[in-house]
């Protein structure tokens, strides 16, 4: 059984992606937080952060590279934006299949809610 996320990266499913490669693709949130919040997820359907292993080094360093990408090439590298990776309930993960937030276009608060 395929994850929502397996099927958008599959595009079995409708979703704005912005970016596609043989090990993850990027993605527009359907309820973005940010004037720019973009999900970059892995072509394996690594459950959470925690779960991941030693032999998912490469995935992990990839997807922190392409949000650093989308962020030169949306133009918010400038200005700004933060990544987010929610582990868990108390973390706020709704969606299991790991996934990295970019969240830029606006002054972020800190400390996170
Ligand atoms: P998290 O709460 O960290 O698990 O993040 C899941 C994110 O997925 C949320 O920000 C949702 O708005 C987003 N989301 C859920 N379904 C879709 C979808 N079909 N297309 C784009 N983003 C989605």
């Amino acid at each position: 059984m395929k994850t929502l996320f397996e099927k958008i990266y599959d595009r079995e499913i409708q979703a704005d992606i912005i970016h596609h490669d043989a090990i993850c693709c990027a993605f527009r949130d359907i309820s973005p937080k940010a004037p720019t919040h973009i999900l970059i997820i892995p072509r394996k359907p690594i459950p959470r952060i925690g779960d991941a292993s030693t032999a998912d080094q490469e995935i992990l360093g990839h997807l922190l590279l392409t949000a650093g990408k989308i962020a030169r090439e949306l133009g918010i590298d400038q200005t700004g934006f933060r990544t987010v990776i929610n582990h868990g309930p108390h973390g706020g993960e709704t969606v299991p299949h790991l996934h990295v937030h970019l969240l830029g276009g606006r002054q972020l608060t800190w400390p996170p809610g």
